[in-house]
C-alpha cells in the first residue's frame, strides 16, 4: 500500500489562512497594531539570507509586520547581545528570530540565551528547552515542533512507540527527542559515534533523519510500516533519508521538499502570534 505522505506544505497553507484570521482580530482589537516578527541576519550568507527571506514572506501572507535587521559580518559578540537586548526592550517585538549560524566569531549560545524567553518564538534558548523538557510552558524549537504539529494533524500514534533520532543538534535533535518523549515515546538518539547505527535505524517506529547528509539514511535500513521524518534538505530536492524507495514501503513519510520546511516557518509564524495575542491583548 502506499505510504500516506506528510503534507507539511498544505497543513501550513491552512495553518495560514487561520492565523491571518487571528492577525485581523487582533488589529481589529489593538488600533491596527499586529504582532511583530524580528529578525537578524548576521553576515552575508546566501543561504541564510534566503531563509530570512522566507520568513519575512510569511509574515506578510498573514498580515504581520516584521523587522529586519541586518549586521555586518564583522559583527562582535557584544554587539549582536546590545541588539538583542534592544529588541527584548522594544515592546512592538513580539518575537526575535536569529538566523543560525552566525559567523564563526561569535558565540552563538551566549547570544540566543540572550533572547527573552517570552519573545523566543524561535525555541532556541536554553531556559525554553529546558522548560519544554519539563513540561513547562515554552514555545518549542522551530523544526521540531513543526514535525510535532505534523504528526499531530495526521494522528500518528506516538504513546509507546520506538522513536529514533539521528543526529542531536540543539536546534533538532536534542529538541525532537525531548517533544518526542514528552508525548510517551520510547526514545533512542543516535549521532556520529553510535555504534551499528543500520540496526538501530532498523529498530524505529518513527524514524528522524537530521543528519545534514543526503540520503545518508539507507532505505533497506528502515523497517516496513515505519513512520518516516526526514529534516534534511540538499541541492538536487533530496533528503537526509534515501525516501525514494520508500514510498511503498512504509507507513507515512515527510516528502522533501514539501515536508518540514514549511512546517518549519509556518511554527515561527504561528508562535510569533500567539505571541503577540498575549501582549496585544492586555
Ligand atoms: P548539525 O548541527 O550539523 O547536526 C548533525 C547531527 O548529525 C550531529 O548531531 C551529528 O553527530 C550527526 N551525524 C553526523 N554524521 C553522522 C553519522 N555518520 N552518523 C550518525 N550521526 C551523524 O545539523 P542540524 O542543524 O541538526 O540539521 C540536520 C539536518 O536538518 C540538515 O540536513 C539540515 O539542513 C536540516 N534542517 C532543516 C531545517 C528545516 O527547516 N527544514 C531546519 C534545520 C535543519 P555529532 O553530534 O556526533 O557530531
Amino acid at each position: 500500500m502506499p505510504a500516506l505522505i506528510l503534507d507539511g506544505k498544505a497543513v501550513a497553507a491552512e495553518t495560514e489562512a487561520e492565523l491571518l484570521e487571528r492577525v485581523n482580530e487582533l488589529k481589529a482589537l489593538a488600533q491596527g497594531k499586529t504582532p511583530i516578527l524580528a529578525t537578524i541576519l548576521v553576515g552575508d550568507d546566501p543561504a541564510s539570507a534566503t531563509y530570512v527571506k522566507m520568513k519575512g514572506n510569511a509574515c506578510r501572507r498573514v498580515g504581520m509586520e516584521s523587522l529586519a535587521i541586518e549586521l555586518p559580518k564583522s559583527t562582535t559578540t557584544d554587539q549582536l547581545r546590545e541588539k538583542i537586548d534592544e529588541l527584548n526592550n522594544n515592546s512592538e517585538v513580539h518575537g526575535i528570530l536569529l538566523q543560525h549560524p552566525v559567523p564563526s566569531q561569535i558565540e552563538e549560545r551566549l547570544c540566543f540565551d540572550n533572547i527573552a524567553l517570552e519573545k523566543d518564538v524561535d525555541g532556541v534558548t536554553c531556559l525554553g528547552f529546558g522548560r519544554m523538557s519539563m513540561g513547562e510552558p515554552a514555545y518549542g524549537c522551530a523544526t521540531p515542533q513543526g514535525i510535532m504539529r505534523l504528526l499531530e494533524y495526521y494522528e500518528i500514534p506516538i504513546e509507546g512507540k520506538h522513536a529514533v533520532i539521528v543526529g542531536r543538534s540543539p536546534i533538532l535533535g536534542k529538541p525532537m527527542a525531548m517533544m518526542l518523549l514528552q508525548k510517551n515515546a520510547t526514545i533512542t538518539i543516535c549521532h556520529s559515534r553510535t555504534k551499528d547505527l543500520p540496526k538501530i535505524v532498523g529498530e524505529a517506529d518513527i524514524l528522524v533523519g537530521a543528519v545534514g547528509k543526503p540520503e545518508f539514511l539507507r532505505a533497506e535500513w528502515v523497517k516496513s510500516d515505519a513512520v518516516v521524518v526526514d529534516a534534511g534538505y540538499h541541492p538536487g530536492g533530496v533528503g537526509d533519508i534515501e525516501l525514494k524507495a520508500l514510498a511503498d514501503k512504509v507507513s507515512a513519510y515527510t516528502p522533501v521538499p514539501g515536508g518540514v520546511g514549511p512546517m518549519t516557518i509556518n511554527t515561527l509564524i504561528k508562535q510569533t502570534v500567539d505571541s503577540g495575542e498575549k501582549s496585544l491583548r492586555n
